[in-house]
């Protein structure tokens, strides 16, 4: 098959499912990220896309989006920063009106065996993919908790499943994720309750995490194809994943009528783990 029918086959439009609500995604103008952002847009959501340092690349991915008539916009900062999170956060409510759907998707790689990984690369890549996921969903909580609704989808990893040689940095912060996620997911329903907001079949407040085998973004990049050979031929599928067949989970876990689902890890993977 080829890829373009993949792409239609995983992104087959299933309605305006999240008319009127605001996805905020972290790493949203590439990558996966990036498939994220036009899924949920692409299913009739206003979609706040943040990045790190590409400027151009980011306006450009806006006018991309906006091009197909969708509400978007931009916001810069670094997640690893508590303050640029709380200012992010504001910062799309201020132009949005609220945030109902956040995706933890920004993320970095520093790969070294443990004997040769500096302070920086442990501290570097903790610093954004755990530490970050806990500033914006701290600050994005609050805000959903004031409105009784909210999703919150964090993407982690196989590789926190597994653990890989070169990634114990990786590895630890997409498994600490895991621990985050639950955490969350509990909190998040006892402070409802507590509010006296837990509306038995209401979207009430959900947290959860997806764990993407290899999936083809430049990520990848720095993986060698000799090694990229060797986890197809692991994968049963025989084949990396693509971005949209994360983003078409997301999307899923992201509506309202996904209530019934907190706290869990989807796998989406071709198979490699079972
Ligand atoms: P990319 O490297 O293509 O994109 C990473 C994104 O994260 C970019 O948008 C980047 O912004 C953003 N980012 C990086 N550092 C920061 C920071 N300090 N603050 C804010 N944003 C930042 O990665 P992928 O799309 O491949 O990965 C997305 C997520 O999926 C990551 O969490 C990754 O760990 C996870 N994942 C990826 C897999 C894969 O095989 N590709 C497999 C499993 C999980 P900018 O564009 O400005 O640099």
């Amino acid at each position: 098959m080829a890829i373009s029918e993949i792409q239609s086959v995983a992104e087959r439009p299933e309605g305006n499912e999240l008319a009127g609500r605001v996805a905020l995604v972290t790493g949203g103008t590439r990558g996966i990220g990036a498939a994220i952002c036009r899924a949920l847009a692409g299913h009739g959501a206003s979609v706040a896309a943040g990045f790190s340092h590409d400027r151009e690349r980011a306006e450009a991915f806006r006018a991309e989006l906006a091009a197909g008539g969708a509400d978007v916009t931009l916001h810069r900062g670094n997640v690893s920063s508590a303050e640029d999170c709380r200012r992010t956060v504001q910062e799309v409510v201020d132009a949005h009106g609220q945030i109902d759907i956040l995706v933890n998707n920004a993320g970095i790689t520093m790969d070294r065996i443990v004997s040769k990984m500096a302070d920086a690369d442990w501290y570097d890549v903790i610093g954004v993919n755990l530490s970050g996921t806990f500033f914006m969903s701290k600050a994005a909580l609050e805000h959903m908790l004031e409105r009784g609704s909210g999703r919150i989808i964090n993407i982690s990893s196989i590789i926190g499943q597994t653990g890989n040689v070169g990634q114990a940095n990786y590895a630890a912060s997409k498994s600490g994720l895991f621990g985050l996620t639950m955490s969350l997911a509990k909190e998040a329903a006892f402070s409802l309750k507590r509010a006296g907001r837990l509306e038995a079949y209401g979207a009430g407040i959900t947290v959860n995490a997806v764990a993407p085998g290899f999936i083809e973004t430049e990520m990848l990049d720095s993986v060698p194809e000799k090694a990229l050979e060797r986890i197809r031929s692991e994968v049963p599928l025989h084949r990396l994943g693509r971005p949209e067949e994360v983003a078409r989970v997301v999307r899923f876990l992201a509506a309202d009528a996904s209530s019934y689902i907190t706290g869990q890890v989807w796998a989406i993977n071709g198979g490699q783990e079972m």
